[in-house]
């Protein structure tokens, strides 16, 4: 069975200029390469979870200008569906610049344009296809708004809902509660659960606590960490590969959690698939060019 998932989100250009390191405060290095990829954490999450096999509709605004054109054309050859995608006539489709060093680390300054007008309304248009939906998968930018709306709808249609609390910033309860997953990484779980100083585990503990259904804390080269509604807590060591851009990672992740449980799959199957695809993801360049297929990731996985 295809699963069908709706993608509320972000979708932005990323420019991209690769070099041996990052720069410094006022620092200028010269010699980068450079690219133009698609990106946006909503729109890499859509475009994820259509090359894993599902049937994605992604909620989403653009700019009515050459960057939102480009988007759009991507998402459809993506076979996504894009009824619900507005194009915003005040105000630029959002852009992100990024560095990445020879690491594969990278910095990133976002201009979010109209991705930070995407309302309630334009998630409510959405509402019948959120309904039929298997998963609604989210992250954070875009206004809350947007993403409250999109989980109020999930919920009182029994929808299973994803969301990835990137970039960190701090949920009210009741939005929290309405999450099933939680997918933050090390960073965002320790800055939603409102202490720093926390260890991943205490962190984990405490956002189940505040109200989501499951937290699953993405660790990096270390896999993820799954904390459950009995706060039995389960580590799933990550994939050994060669990083070279680390871009997408999580938005990767997610959407293949979201698309492996929304098909049947028990969490630790679920969170395996994940850590294949968030490994793959970071083994090339740009955010969407370095999303996996389905038969990429069955390939990796016959071959470990
Ligand atoms: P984010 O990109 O949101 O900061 P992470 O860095 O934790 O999130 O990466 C998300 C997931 O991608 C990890 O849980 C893991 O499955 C995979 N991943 C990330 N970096 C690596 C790596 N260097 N090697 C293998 N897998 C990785």
């Amino acid at each position: 069975m295809q699963p069908k998932i709706v993608v509320v989100g972000s979708s932005n250009t990323d420019m991209v200029v690769k070099l041996p390191r990052l720069p410094g405060k006022g620092e200028s290095i010269i010699g980068g390469e450079f690219m133009m990829p698609a990106g946006g954490k909503g729109a890499n999450q859509a475009v994820a979870a259509a090359r894993l096999g599902a049937q994605v509709t992604f909620v989403a605004r653009l700019g009515a200008d050459v960057f939102g054109d480009k988007a759009l054309a991507g998402l459809k050859a993506e076979g996504i569906n894009t009824d619900f995608i507005v194009r915003d006539a005040d105000a630029p489709s959002g852009v992100a610049l990024i560095i990445v060093d020879s690491n594969g680390d990278n910095m990133l300054a976002v201009a979010p344009g109209a991705n930070a007008r995407l309302n309630a309304a334009d998630v409510e248009r959405a509402a019948g296809a959120i309904a039929a939906a298997d998963a609604v998968v989210l992250q954070l930018e875009i206004p809350l708004e947007a993403v409250a709306q999109a989980l109020r709808i999930a919920r009182q249609h029994h929808v299973r809902t994803v969301l990835n609390p990137a970039p960190a910033r701090v949920l009210p309860d009741e939005v929290l509660a309405m999450v099933d997953v939680l997918t933050p990484n090390e960073h965002e779980a320790a800055l939603l659960s409102g202490d720093i100083g926390q260890t991943v585990d205490q962190a984990a503990r405490h956002l189940l606590r505040m109200g989501a259904g499951r937290v699953v804390v993405t660790l990096g080269a270390d896999g993820a960490m799954t904390a459950g509604p009995d706060q039995f807590l389960c580590r799933a060591a990550g994939f050994h590969v060669q990083a070279v851009d680390t871009t997408a990672a999580g938005d990767a992740f997610t959407a293949a959690l979201a698309c492996a449980l929304a098909r049947g799959d028990d969490m630790p199957a679920a969170v395996r698939f994940a850590n294949a695809v968030g490994a793959l993801t970071v083994t090339k360049m740009g955010a969407q060019p370095s999303l996996p297929t389905a038969r990429d990731v069955e390939e990796f996985l016959k071959s470990r």
